[in-house]
């Protein structure tokens, strides 16, 4: 139902901060209705330890939510993060009961590789979970959603090359939903990265920082980009941008990105905007941001997504 994720990219932060922020995103999402919420952050930013990400859900209110993030042992560890990507989710059960264990976000496994929210319905789950269960993947909730943790996760261990991109494994993913969904991403395999994509549901993206924003003409990192309908962040008057244009927020430098099912949750860290169109895939790596759109051809008919798998 409702969906906030916020990446501070060479901009250090304190956990007690980082939930902050996230919790704030989601009191903003509130007013939409919700039976259960949860966030995902990073577990450590100890580069010697094991890396984990931390999931804390609550059946419940919001408030039961910071009550339980404010109870963590970790909360007063002193070390910031210079980069780090959280998210979180207000979720109004529409499969499987409202219960923290189907609340999001939801996990490919339990050592929480891939973590994903979800806004929305996918209609074909069934038939997906029944392919990943197949294939040895253990369900735990009663979701929808859960399929797109797995799926993804069955994408990357099924990759091609060491190099897939985290954008290349949620292309996959969502040739194989049908659908309503805004989806953001996160792993453990990809630090410091977000993917987010949407169809048939909202979701956007803003982006501040003190350093001026360019947008250029960079290499097509996957497809050409067709975004007809980007607003130029470089500006705070929005102005389209040409259709062959990526956004890219110069990677050298400080920023945030703030991504968010509605603009209420937005609007007070940043005016500078980019509202995803149906079949964008958005990513942030190394602090910039690219756009590309998914093309599915004729071939991709969903029917026969489940071939297509194997
Ligand atoms: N269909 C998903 C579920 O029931 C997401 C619901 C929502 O949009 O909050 O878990």
């Amino acid at each position: 139902c409702g969906i906030f994720a916020y990446l501070n990219y060479r901009v250090p932060r304190t956990r007690k901060e980082i939930y902050e922020t996230l919790i704030k995103g989601l009191q903003r999402l509130e007013y939409r209705g919700y039976d259960s919420a949860g966030v995902a952050i990073d577990g450590n930013n100890n580069e010697d330890k094991e890396r984990f990400i931390k999931l804390v859900k609550k059946r419940g209110k919001v408030k039961a939510l910071e009550e339980e993030l404010y109870k963590q042992d970790d909360l007063d560890s002193k070390t910031d993060f210079e980069t780090h990507f959280g998210i979180a989710h207000t979720r109004w059960a529409t499969h499987g009961v409202p219960s923290a264990i189907n609340s999001h976000p939801q996990r490919s496994d339990k050592r929480n590789e891939f973590v994903v929210i979800h806004n929305g319905i996918i209609t074909n789950y069934k038939d997906l979970r029944k392919f990943l269960e197949s294939k040895g993947y253990e369900f735990e909730s009663e979701t929808d959603t859960e399929t797109i943790p797995k799926l993804i996760k069955y994408m990357y261990d099924n990759r091609e090359s060491e190099d897939t991109s985290f954008s290349a494994l949620v292309e996959r993913v969502i040739q194989q939903l049908e659908g309503a969904f805004a989806l953001v991403f996160k792993s453990i395999h990809y630090p410091g990265e977000a993917v987010a994509t949407r169809r048939g549901s909202p979701l956007l993206i803003g982006v501040r920082s003190k350093y001026k924003l360019s947008t250029e003409q960079i290499p097509v990192l996957y497809r050409t980009c067709s975004i007809e309908n980007v607003k130029n962040i470089c500006n705070s008057q929005m102005k389209r941008l040409d259709s062959s244009t990526c956004l890219h927020a110069v990677g050298d430098k400080a920023v945030e990105f703030f991504f968010a099912s509605d603009a209420s949750a937005i609007i007070e860290h940043t005016n500078r905007v980019i509202f995803l169109e149906d079949d964008d895939i958005a990513a942030v790596t190394d602090g910039k941001l690219s756009i590309h759109r998914l093309e599915r051809s004729a071939s991709d008919d969903p029917s026969r997504a489940i071939q297509t798998l194997q």
